[in-house]
Protein backbone atom coordinates (compact mmCIF):
# COMPACT_ATOMS: atom_id res chain seq x y z
CA UNK A 1 0.00 0.00 0.00
CA UNK A 2 1.13 3.58 -1.17
CA UNK A 3 0.39 6.74 1.14
CA UNK A 4 0.88 10.25 -0.20
CA UNK A 5 -0.23 13.50 1.33
CA UNK A 6 -2.58 15.54 -0.93
CA UNK A 7 -4.16 18.81 0.16
CA UNK A 8 -8.06 19.21 0.39
CA UNK A 9 -8.00 22.70 -1.06
CA UNK A 10 -6.71 21.71 -4.35
CA UNK A 11 -6.18 18.07 -4.43
CA UNK A 12 -2.36 18.44 -5.22
CA UNK A 13 -0.14 15.69 -3.62
CA UNK A 14 2.20 17.56 -1.51
CA UNK A 15 5.43 16.43 0.71
CA UNK A 16 4.04 18.85 3.77
CA UNK A 17 0.90 20.52 4.74
CA UNK A 18 0.77 23.62 6.56
CA UNK A 19 -1.83 25.34 9.04
CA UNK A 20 -3.56 24.31 12.52
CA UNK A 21 -7.17 23.44 11.81
CA UNK A 22 -6.93 23.04 8.68
CA UNK A 23 -4.01 21.98 7.10
CA UNK A 24 -3.07 22.87 3.38
CA UNK A 25 -0.46 22.73 0.73
CA UNK A 26 1.64 25.55 0.49
CA UNK A 27 0.08 27.88 -2.50
CA UNK A 28 -3.28 27.58 -0.88
CA UNK A 29 -1.92 28.04 2.88
CA UNK A 30 -0.88 31.71 1.33
CA UNK A 31 -4.19 31.67 -0.28
CA UNK A 32 -5.82 31.73 2.92
CA UNK A 33 -3.68 33.03 5.44
CA UNK A 34 -0.87 35.20 5.42
CA UNK A 35 2.12 34.55 7.13
CA UNK A 36 2.57 38.31 8.71
CA UNK A 37 0.11 40.63 9.10
CA UNK A 38 1.02 43.53 7.02
CA UNK A 39 -0.52 46.94 7.87
CA UNK A 40 -1.62 48.48 4.26
CA UNK A 41 -0.03 52.19 5.36
CA UNK A 42 3.20 52.97 7.12
CA UNK A 43 4.82 55.90 8.09
CA UNK A 44 8.13 56.85 8.44
CA UNK A 45 9.87 60.14 9.92
CA UNK A 46 13.36 61.61 8.91
CA UNK A 47 15.11 64.53 10.18
CA UNK A 48 14.98 67.25 7.29
CA UNK A 49 18.35 68.01 8.44
CA UNK A 50 20.33 65.57 10.15
CA UNK A 51 18.31 62.74 8.12
CA UNK A 52 18.24 60.16 10.99
CA UNK A 53 14.82 58.22 11.06
CA UNK A 54 12.87 58.41 14.48
CA UNK A 55 12.39 54.80 15.35
CA UNK A 56 10.23 54.04 18.20
CA UNK A 57 10.24 57.63 19.76
CA UNK A 58 14.07 57.67 19.13
CA UNK A 59 16.02 59.26 16.51
CA UNK A 60 18.43 56.83 15.29
CA UNK A 61 21.69 56.67 12.76
CA UNK A 62 19.26 55.20 9.76
CA UNK A 63 20.02 57.63 6.57
CA UNK A 64 19.32 55.49 3.40
CA UNK A 65 15.98 54.27 2.51
CA UNK A 66 17.27 50.84 2.50
CA UNK A 67 18.10 51.28 6.04
CA UNK A 68 15.04 52.98 7.10
CA UNK A 69 13.40 50.48 5.66
CA UNK A 70 15.15 47.36 7.28
CA UNK A 71 14.66 49.22 10.74
CA UNK A 72 10.70 49.73 10.25
CA UNK A 73 9.91 46.10 8.54
CA UNK A 74 12.25 44.41 10.92
CA UNK A 75 10.00 43.95 13.85
CA UNK A 76 6.86 42.70 11.95
CA UNK A 77 7.89 39.14 10.93
CA UNK A 78 10.25 38.27 13.69
CA UNK A 79 9.57 34.12 12.67
CA UNK A 80 9.61 34.59 9.06
CA UNK A 81 12.25 35.40 6.59
CA UNK A 82 11.85 38.85 4.45
CA UNK A 83 12.65 40.49 1.59
CA UNK A 84 11.87 43.95 0.59
CA UNK A 85 11.91 45.66 -2.76
CA UNK A 86 10.47 49.34 -3.48
CA UNK A 87 9.47 51.35 -5.95
CA UNK A 88 7.80 54.52 -6.49
CA UNK A 89 4.33 55.58 -8.55
CA UNK A 90 2.56 58.46 -9.23
CA UNK A 91 4.50 59.89 -6.21
CA UNK A 92 3.79 57.47 -3.97
CA UNK A 93 6.14 54.94 -2.33
CA UNK A 94 5.74 50.91 -1.87
CA UNK A 95 7.56 47.94 -0.57
CA UNK A 96 6.82 44.58 -1.92
CA UNK A 97 7.53 42.27 1.38
CA UNK A 98 8.41 39.00 0.57
CA UNK A 99 7.93 36.39 3.34
CA UNK A 100 9.32 32.83 3.73
CA UNK A 101 8.37 30.66 6.32
CA UNK A 102 9.77 27.13 5.31
CA UNK A 103 8.39 26.48 1.74
CA UNK A 104 5.79 28.57 2.25
CA UNK A 105 6.04 32.16 0.15
CA UNK A 106 3.93 34.97 0.45
CA UNK A 107 3.88 38.84 -0.44
CA UNK A 108 2.53 41.62 0.60
CA UNK A 109 2.54 45.46 -0.57
CA UNK A 110 2.43 48.57 1.77
CA UNK A 111 2.33 51.52 0.90
CA UNK A 112 4.66 54.21 2.77
CA UNK A 113 4.18 58.14 3.83
CA UNK A 114 7.37 59.88 4.55
CA UNK A 115 7.23 62.53 7.03
CA UNK A 116 9.65 65.26 7.44
CA UNK A 117 10.02 66.53 10.63
CA UNK A 118 13.28 68.40 12.50
CA UNK A 119 14.57 66.52 15.05
CA UNK A 120 14.31 68.12 18.52
CA UNK A 121 18.56 68.15 18.81
CA UNK A 122 18.55 70.00 15.17
CA UNK A 123 15.46 72.39 15.65
CA UNK A 124 17.45 73.65 18.81
CA UNK A 125 20.01 74.99 16.46
CA UNK A 126 17.53 76.60 14.05
CA UNK A 127 18.69 79.29 12.54
CA UNK A 128 21.56 78.94 13.85
CA UNK A 129 24.62 78.37 11.62
CA UNK A 130 27.35 74.76 12.50
CA UNK A 131 28.92 73.10 10.11
CA UNK A 132 29.47 69.28 10.76
CA UNK A 133 32.28 67.59 12.37
CA UNK A 134 33.15 63.51 12.13
CA UNK A 135 35.53 62.62 14.96
CA UNK A 136 37.05 58.90 14.05
CA UNK A 137 38.19 57.15 16.79
CA UNK A 138 39.24 53.56 16.53
CA UNK A 139 41.89 51.05 15.48
CA UNK A 140 43.55 51.10 12.19
CA UNK A 141 42.10 54.20 10.97
CA UNK A 142 44.37 54.86 7.89
CA UNK A 143 42.26 52.97 5.49
CA UNK A 144 38.77 54.34 6.77
CA UNK A 145 40.06 57.87 6.69
CA UNK A 146 41.00 57.23 2.80
CA UNK A 147 37.77 56.45 2.57
CA UNK A 148 36.31 59.55 4.43
CA UNK A 149 38.49 61.76 2.02
CA UNK A 150 37.86 60.06 -1.37
CA UNK A 151 34.01 60.14 -0.09
CA UNK A 152 34.42 63.71 0.52
CA UNK A 153 36.11 64.04 -2.72
CA UNK A 154 33.32 62.68 -4.62
CA UNK A 155 30.80 64.87 -2.98
CA UNK A 156 32.55 68.14 -3.61
CA UNK A 157 32.11 66.83 -7.83
CA UNK A 158 28.96 66.41 -7.38
CA UNK A 159 28.01 69.88 -5.45
CA UNK A 160 30.30 72.49 -4.67
CA UNK A 161 28.87 73.31 -1.34
CA UNK A 162 30.29 69.76 0.23
CA UNK A 163 33.68 70.47 1.15
CA UNK A 164 35.97 68.89 3.76
CA UNK A 165 37.57 71.93 5.19
CA UNK A 166 40.37 70.16 7.52
CA UNK A 167 41.28 67.20 8.86
CA UNK A 168 42.91 67.45 12.33
CA UNK A 169 45.07 64.51 13.62
CA UNK A 170 44.77 63.80 17.57
CA UNK A 171 45.61 62.00 20.26
CA UNK A 172 42.66 59.70 20.05
CA UNK A 173 42.07 59.67 16.24
CA UNK A 174 41.31 62.00 13.79
CA UNK A 175 38.73 64.96 12.76
CA UNK A 176 37.21 65.77 10.16
CA UNK A 177 35.28 69.48 9.52
CA UNK A 178 32.81 68.99 6.93
CA UNK A 179 31.01 72.03 5.16
CA UNK A 180 27.62 70.87 5.19
CA UNK A 181 24.79 68.11 7.26
CA UNK A 182 23.99 67.09 3.61
CA UNK A 183 27.59 65.86 3.65
CA UNK A 184 28.03 64.47 6.91
CA UNK A 185 24.82 62.74 6.59
CA UNK A 186 26.54 60.92 3.43
CA UNK A 187 29.81 59.97 4.84
CA UNK A 188 27.96 58.36 7.98
CA UNK A 189 26.01 56.59 5.26
CA UNK A 190 28.96 55.34 3.87
CA UNK A 191 30.98 54.65 7.31
CA UNK A 192 27.85 52.11 8.36
CA UNK A 193 27.18 50.40 5.88
CA UNK A 194 31.22 49.91 5.33
CA UNK A 195 32.51 49.50 9.07
CA UNK A 196 29.48 49.39 11.21
CA UNK A 197 30.42 51.55 13.93
CA UNK A 198 29.35 52.87 17.08
CA UNK A 199 27.91 57.01 16.79
CA UNK A 200 28.02 58.83 19.17
CA UNK A 201 25.84 62.50 18.61
CA UNK A 202 26.66 65.97 20.43
CA UNK A 203 27.01 69.41 19.73
CA UNK A 204 29.47 71.86 20.55
CA UNK A 205 29.42 75.39 20.94
CA UNK A 206 32.06 77.34 19.05
CA UNK A 207 31.64 80.61 18.94
CA UNK A 208 29.14 83.79 18.09
CA UNK A 209 28.11 85.32 14.56
CA UNK A 210 25.90 88.04 14.05
CA UNK A 211 24.58 87.69 17.74
CA UNK A 212 23.61 84.20 17.39
CA UNK A 213 25.25 81.25 19.13
CA UNK A 214 27.54 79.20 16.40
CA UNK A 215 26.86 75.78 17.02
CA UNK A 216 29.11 72.52 15.38
CA UNK A 217 27.40 68.93 15.09
CA UNK A 218 29.96 66.61 16.49
CA UNK A 219 29.88 62.69 15.75
CA UNK A 220 31.72 60.66 17.02
CA UNK A 221 32.23 57.05 15.06
CA UNK A 222 34.17 54.46 17.09
CA UNK A 223 35.51 51.34 14.79
CA UNK A 224 36.58 48.20 16.73
ZN1 LIG B 1 -3.54 23.08 -2.26
ZN1 LIG C 1 18.06 66.15 13.06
Amino acid sequence: MELSKFCPRCGEETEKLYGEEKKLCPDCYTDVNSLADMPKEMEITTCTVCGRMKHKGRWIEAYSVEDQLGETFSELGEDIDMELQFWEEDEEFFVRVHMYDREIKDHDDVKIEWIEEQCPDCSRFQGGFYKAKIQLRGEGLEQISDDVVDKAAELTNENRKDFLSNVEHVDTGLDFYLSTENMNRKILTMLRDKYNPEIERSYELVGERDGQRVYRNVVSVRID
